[in-house]
């Protein structure tokens, strides 16, 4: 299976998409995720991609199409992949398809999770991640007697230096310019399917696993 999800930051992608990752035992491919990674490593391209993370502004796309073709080309996604924020340019999107032509693979279907913009930012500024297993949780999830630690692993709990309320409002314009456009790139190739992502989370899983079980066509 070769899943992309789409959808504006804090629609749900990155939560959806461990748990598909996890039902379907294959990889969770996310750009946010591997640059992260490369800032805490301090690595030349965690370097390079710092300042646009802290601004919630995009890397520039000749430094993501390189790590995803990279990542593609590893053989670690040969059995299928979940992919969690890329692509988000246009010319990400013509580059991935270009690789998958290279790679000799289809992408299965492109499901969009629809998040109105406020419920955008109340997401965004009121979750948490489990610096050990990673976990996406909002404030509701967490045990009130200690809400700093990870309702399931115990690891601790700490809030991305990008979903400050300034820099969730940067990302979201982002998106509506440079992102969305993308939507339409995908509809005309007849692989898109969105969804209400507003619901809760179970519900939008299970509609997401009833998707992908009709047959391809
Ligand atoms: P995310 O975890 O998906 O919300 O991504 C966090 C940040 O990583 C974004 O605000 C961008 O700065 C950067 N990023 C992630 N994926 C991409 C991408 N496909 N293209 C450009 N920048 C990206």
């Amino acid at each position: 299976m070769r899943l992309i999800l789409f959808g504006p930051p804090g629609s749900g992608k990155g939560t959806q998409a461990k748990l598909l990752a996890e039902k379907f035992r294959i990889p969770h491919i996310s750009t946010g995720d591997l640059l992260r990674e490369a800032v805490a490593g301090k690595s030349p391209l965690g370097l390079q991609a710092k300042g646009y993370l802290d601004a919630g502004m995009l890397v520039p796309d000749d430094v993501v199409i390189g790590l995803i073709r990279e990542v593609l080309t590893t053989g670690i996604a040969k059995d299928g992949f979940i992919m969690d924020g890329f692509p988000r340019t246009i010319p990400q999107a013509q580059a991935l398809d270009r690789l998958f032509g290279e790679l000799h693979v289809r992408v299965d279907g492109v499901i969009s999770l629809r998040v109105e913009h406020d419920e955008v930012i109340r997401r965004l500024t009121d979750r948490k991640v489990c610096r050990s297993c990673a976990k996406i949780f909002n404030s509701n999830q967490l045990h009130a007697d200690d809400p700093s630690r990870c309702p399931e692993c115990g690891g601790e709990l700490y809030q991305r230096s990008d979903d400050t309320p300034e820099t969730a409002r940067k990302r979201l314009d982002v998106y509506l310019k440079e992102t969305k456009p993308i939507k339409d790139y995908y509809r005309e190739s007849g692989r898109f399917t969105q969804i209400d992502g507003m619901r809760d989370i179970a519900d939008v899983y299970e509609e997401i696993v009833t998707i992908l079980r009709k047959p391809i066509s």
